[in-house]
Order: structure tokens, then sequence, then C-alpha cells
């Protein structure tokens, strides 16, 4: 089987075929990424309107890109995905829109994917593993810790009550000019700096459900650097360090307490899996590897395949026609769309 999938939901134009084998594995036959990072830089975030006009430009060339990579013709297709939200909504119309009419022209079946479905179901492109599994989804919007119990059945043990993660690194870049996108960037300057030169809080551990809770610390940062204004790099560099060692000790806390939540009411996990944007982040790799260790097999997807991308759409798309999933083409956009709704049967999500 194999899927065209577009992913246009926030600043990211791409396209991917996936080919899902009889023995459930997946091989990535193209993934073409153009990011749009560089016209977003000089506002230190997405611009809706910009990304919108960005991804109506680029994603024909794209798609075009992504079947020639693949060697695959519209034809050969089994299926045409598009991630059909969560996500910016003007971006969202763009490549749903295109990916029903590739998909009416041809007659082939339609899928509409849910962009956070596409991050948790990733480990399954990259590892052979089995449901269901623990999720720690870390992204832009979201941060959350899931069980994944099969394709459209996800069950939310604990979430952010205000910011998400990669949002955070993204204020506390744009706080201090590091630019856009700010994962990377902060992750950069904590690299040279001393993470125990700040007293900085670690929000909500101890607390018995598994929550994160972002906004108190990014305060602390900048209240810290605005004592010590003038900044010179040194102080930068250690305030990026102490918020990123923050952020590990909560989301290691936190990854204990939904463990053990998890693996009361489903028994062991098949894998504890990372996905999203800030799974990239090395730090937070390496903190969730020393709390899994000698407890369940970690699963993180490959670096390109973190942030977003046409493979992780694809794959989902995949996934669901297996299971005989597919939508009408009147399937509406949808700039909310939580993954506890990601209902498993199609009449379900209309
Ligand atoms: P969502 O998936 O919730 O809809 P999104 O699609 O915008 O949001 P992703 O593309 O999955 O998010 O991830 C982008 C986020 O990941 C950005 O906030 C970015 O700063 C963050 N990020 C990327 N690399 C790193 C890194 N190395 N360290 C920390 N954060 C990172
Ligand atoms: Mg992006
Ligand atoms: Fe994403």
């Amino acid at each position: 089987m194999r899927v065209l999938g577009i992913e246009t939901t926030c600043d990211e134009t791409a396209a991917s075929v996936v080919e899902r084998l009889p023995d459930g594995s997946g091989r990535i036959l193209s993934n073409t990424v153009l990011s749009q990072a560089r016209r977003h830089a000089a506002y230190g975030g997405v611009v809706p309107e910009i990304a919108s006009r960005a991804h109506v430009d680029a994603l024909d060339t794209i798609v075009a890109q992504a079947l020639r990579d693949a060697g695959v013709s519209i034809g050969q297709l089994d299926g045409i995905a598009a991630a059909a939200g969560p996500g910016l909504i003007g971006g969202v119309i763009v490549g749903l829109t295109t990916a029903k009419a590739l998909a009416f022209a041809s007659s082939r079946p339609f899928i509409a994917v849910n962009h956070l479905e596409a991050h948790a179901l990733t480990a399954r492109l990259t590892d052979n593993i089995r449901f269901p599994y623990l999720l720690l989804l870390v992204s832009g919007g979201h941060t959350q810790l899931l069980a994944v119990e099969g394709v459209g059945r996800y069950v939310r043990l604990g979430t952010t009550i205000d910011d998400a993660i990669g949002e955070a690194f993204d204020k506390v870049a744009k706080l201090f000019g590091l630019g856009y996108p700010g994962g990377p960037a902060v992750e950069r300057a904590a690299l040279n700096g001393d993470p125990t030169r700040f007293q900085l809080p670690r929000p909500m551990i101890g607390r018995i459900e598994p929550n994160f809770s972002l906004a108190g610390l990014k305060t602390a940062v900048r209240i810290e650097a605005e004592r010590i204004a003038p900044l010179r790099d040194r102080d930068v560099f250690d305030l990026c360090a102490g918020f990123q060692a923050a952020v590990v000790d909560m989301v290691i806390d936190r990854v204990r307490v939904a463990l053990s939540i998890f693996e009361e009411k489903w028994g062991d996990p098949t894998a504890f899996v990372v996905a999203g944007g800030v799974a990239a982040n090395s730090a937070l790799r390496e903190g969730v590897r020393r709390v899994t260790d000698g407890r369940v097999d970690l699963v993180a997807p490959p670096l390109e395949l973190c942030g977003d991308n046409g493979a992780m759409i694809a794959w989902a798309g995949c996934e669901r026609l297996t299971l005989g999933m597919r939508d009408p083409l009147s399937f509406a956009p949808r700039a909310r769309w939580p993954l506890d709704e990601a209902a498993a049967l199609p009449g379900a999500r209309a």
C-alpha cells in the first residue's frame, strides 16, 4: 500500500509517499519538506497569513517533487492523506483542499489525518512497536502524556495547564533575541551554559496527576534576566541552560508518574515513545532515557521525523486505510482537534 501525505498545518509545506508492507512495516519512498522559517524569523513566530500564502505558492511543486522522488504516479497510489487539523486554519485549508482535489480527480480514497495522531504513530513507521504504548507528545502547540491503545484510540493521562514546551522554548528564544524557531537556538545556547547558576522553579514536580506547567518557569527566566541586565553572552547561555534543565527535570518527574499510572491500568507498555518537534532536544531525550532505563524500551524518531513532515501524515494515512477507514470529501478542516477525539470510526469523525 502506498499513500501520499500532505502537511500544511503550520510553517512546513511538506509531502511524502510512504509504503506500508504486508508485514506492517513502513518505508519512506520520498519526504520533501520546505520550511518557511526564514519568512517568519523577523516576527519571532509564525504569521498565519504569510504561512497560508506560502503554502499556496509551494504546495504543487512540493507534491510533484515527492511523487517524482518516490518514482510513483498518482495512479499508483492507494490513498491520498492530508492533515485536516489541528493547526493554523488557512494552511490546513490549502493542504486539505489539494488532497481532496487529487483524490477526486484520481478516484483514490481520501484520508483526513489528525496532525497529532500523525506525530503519535510515527514511531510505528520507524520501529516495529505494538499497542498499547505510553506517548510523550511534545511540540509547538501540545504537551501531553497519552496511552496509545490503537489507531484512533488515545487516552490522555496528562497535559499542560498553560503553555506547550515548544512554545516556552520559542518564547525564551524571543526574549533573548535568539531567533525563530527557538527550540534549536535555546538548545545550542544551553550547550555553553551552566544550568546551576540560576535557581529556577520546577513546576508540578510531585503532583499525582502527570500534568505540566511552563508559564511560571518562563516568567522566572524573564525576572532573572531583568534582574541581572544588561546581559552578556554568558548570562544568556546560563539562563538557557537553567531553563532547559528545569524543563527536563519536570518532564522526567511527569513521565515517572505517567508510567506508574499506565502500568496500573494497562500493564507493561510495549514502549515509551517521544514525539513532536521538541523530541529533537538532546537533553530531553537523554533525560527520558534515564527515567525509562531498565523499565521500558524508549523509542524516539530520527530527528528529521520529529518536526512536521509529510511522511508522518502519509504513514497515519496507511494505518487508517489498512483498517478500512477513509473520509468523505466533505470532511471539514479543524483548527482545534484534540487527539482523544480522533475517534476510530469514520462516522464519529464528521
Ligand atoms: P503541534 O504539533 O502541536 O501542532 P507544531 O506542529 O508547530 O505544533 P512541531 O513542528 O511538532 O510543532 O514542533 C515545533 C516545536 O518544536 C517548536 O516550538 C520548536 O521550537 C520546538 N523544537 C524544535 N527543535 C527543538 C529542540 N532541539 N529543542 C527544543 N525544542 C525544539
Ligand atoms: Mg514548524
Ligand atoms: Fe507538529
